[in-house]
């Protein structure tokens, strides 16, 4: 701690079990990592900025038009936002938290990020998943394990995400890589997860005979997560029954996601 540098123009930093969050009181900018010390997010100055795993900015915002209020979220460059992460960087000895190891290792981490090691940290990302088209909002901060790949239905006229990619179901041998292969990709960031979302759009699709030691594979990988969901298509709802869907809820799954269909 530096006791030399004004109190607002100290860092304060608050670590929780998830992420950790940085406060520079005079320029009004928050920075939240998870504990890995991969950004998260940043807002400064009324703008909020969410970063994506695969290392892309956007600023979430909200709009009134014709009286209502609309979410929007802009892709945008990313170089302003880096320079003020180089800024924080440059500050963080003038920090008013008493440090702990933790703190230490955290502040370490997000101290050595750069430009190339963030975007090697994307394309780390691209490389261990097909890409994920779409969870539901509640499932943003779920770690996505891709069993299966594409939509097994794939005809919905209005869909495009998945047209291009074959459906199929992973192996067990393949499961456990990308499992593994995760679970090394997040590392301590692990912990800002908090369900497991089976990919893709149709993961339930998978034979029970296939599915049932595949959640319990990744349960062996990923102990501490309990709680999974997936997508389901209502033709796949009949194809499993109570049995099946008694033997999924005391694996874990809480809620398939229902798609009603509208081709
Ligand atoms: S089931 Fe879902 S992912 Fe598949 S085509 Fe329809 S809307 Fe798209």
């Amino acid at each position: 701690m530096n006791r030399q540098v004004p109190d607002r123009d100290r860092i304060s930093i608050s670590l929780k079990t998830s992420s950790v969050t940085t406060f520079h009181r005079s320029s009004n900018t928050i920075w939240s990592f998870d504990r890995a010390g991969r950004p998260l997010g940043h807002f400064y100055q009324g703008h909020t900025f969410r970063r994506t795993l695969d290392n892309r900015w956007f600023e979430k915002s909200r709009k009134m038009y014709q009286g209502e209020t609309f979410r929007t979220v802009i892709p945008i460059d990313s170089a302003p936002i880096l320079s003020r992460l180089a800024a924080l960087q440059s500050n963080l000895d003038h920090r008013d938290t008493y440090d702990t190891a933790e703190v230490q290792n955290t502040i370490n981490r997000i101290g050595r990020l750069t430009p190339e090691s963030l975007e090697a940290d994307g394309q780390s990302f691209r490389n261990l998943y097909s890409p994920i088209g779409i969870l539901p909002p509640d499932q943003y901060r779920a770690l996505v394990i891709q069993i299966s790949e594409g939509c097994h239905y794939n005809r919905c006229t209005f869909c495009s995400l998945y047209q291009d990619i074959p459906f199929r179901i992973k192996t067990m041998d393949e499961i456990e890589a990308h499992a593994l292969a995760i679970k090394s990709f997040f590392g301590k960031g692990l912990s800002y997860r908090n369900s497991i979302f089976l990919g893709d759009a149709n993961a339930l699709i998978t034979p029970m005979n296939v599915l049932v030691p595949a959640i319990k594979q990744i349960r062996g990988v990923f102990p501490e997560i309990t709680t999974f969901t997936a997508f389901m298509d209502v033709f796949t709802g009949y194809k499993k029954n109570s049995r099946d869907f008694t033997a999924l809820f005391k694996l874990g799954l809480k809620r398939p996601e229902t798609i009603v269909f509208g081709n």
